[in-house]
């Protein structure tokens, strides 16, 4: 495959920047993978493994002659480093984010950036519960979605570019609407990473009742169900707060139906249950 751009710069080596760093420099689409880590322990971890052609500690090193720089952050994260940045950014990079929620980071982003530079927010839909350098692989983005939400004044040639990395990383592209994105997100991923943190919660409250076995027992629904749980907090946790609109919608919605399926268990109305399981069992295997 072809160099995409010359140099790109990722800003936090997690699961995402590390699988990205990984896609990159396996397919030769940039000639150097500049990365950066706040942390030394990070740092170390990413020379050791060779995770990047370059590590720095500094924000404006990794960014300085970057044609696309890639803030892989927690959400709530995402202002901060782009103001730290601003200053030294090539006039005409890209900067784009992978962020799990777009409308509360196009908000924080784009103001601390200079006109000159292209910001196209974009979220990966690809992702396992590990995160921190050793979590990344190359072909974590493999057949998956990635979405951009480019803003209304967005250059189509440097959408056009960013779009083409993605699908050299393997990844099917697709453009949406930030507001839109935040909704379908909050269904598809955000809801279901909640109620799973909470199912695992009530585990926990029942485990002192029934010493321990709630754990020793984990039924595979338990485990197949609550895995997404195991995920990083930080990340969940801006997650929800800057998704929060959507979230309660959902939630909402998910509390209206839950009760609808509670009154069915309490009546006994098993035809009720059979008719919602039979719909929704058809709707998830449509589902590959
Ligand atoms: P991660 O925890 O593996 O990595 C995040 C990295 O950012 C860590 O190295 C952390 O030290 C660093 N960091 C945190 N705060 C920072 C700050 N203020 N300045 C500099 N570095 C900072 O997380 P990840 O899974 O790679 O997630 C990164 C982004 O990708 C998040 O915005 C998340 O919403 C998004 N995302 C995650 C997934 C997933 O399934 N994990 C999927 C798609 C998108």
């Amino acid at each position: 495959m072809s160099v995409i751009y010359d140099r790109i710069a990722l800003i936090g080596l997690g699961l995402i920047a590390g699988s990205m760093s990984l896609a990159i420099r396996d397919r030769k689409l940039a000639n150097e993978v500049v990365g950066y880590a706040r942390s030394q322990q990070t740092r170390d971890t990413a020379r050791e493994i060779g995770l990047c052609d370059r590590v720095t500690d500094s924000l404006a090193e990794a960014v300085a002659d970057a044609d696309l720089v890639v803030l892989a952050v927690p959400v709530g994260a995402m202002g901060d480093v782009a103001a730290e940045i601003a200053p030294h950014l090539k006039p005409g990079a890209t900067v784009t984010d992978v962020g799990s929620v777009k409308q509360a980071v196009i908000d924080a982003v784009q103001p601390q950036l200079p006109d000159d530079v292209h910001f196209i927010p974009g979220h990966p839909l690809a992702g396992t519960e590990h995160s921190g350098p050793r979590a990344g692989f190359s072909t974590l983005f493999i057949n998956r979605w990635w979405l951009l939400t480019p803003l209304p004044d967005s250059d189509p040639q440097a959408v056009d570019r960013l779009a083409e990395l993605v699908s050299a990383m393997g990844a099917k592209c697709d453009r949406m609407e930030p507001g839109h994105h935040d909704l379908v997100l909050a269904v598809t991923s955000h809801a279901p990473h909640l109620i799973a943190f909470t199912m695992v919660g009530v585990a926990d409250h029942l485990r002192r009742v029934t010493d321990e076995e709630v754990i020793q027992y984990s039924a595979a629904g338990f485990r197949d169900f609550t895995r997404i749980a195991a995920s990083d907090p930080t990340m969940w946790r801006d997650v929800f707060l800057h998704n929060k609109e959507a979230t309660l919608d959902i939630l909402g919605r998910f509390t209206e139906e839950l009760f609808t399926l509670q009154r069915a268990i309490r009546m006994g109305d098993g035809q009720q249950l059979h008719d919602y399981f039979t719909r929704t069992r058809g709707i998830r295997r449509g589902i590959i």
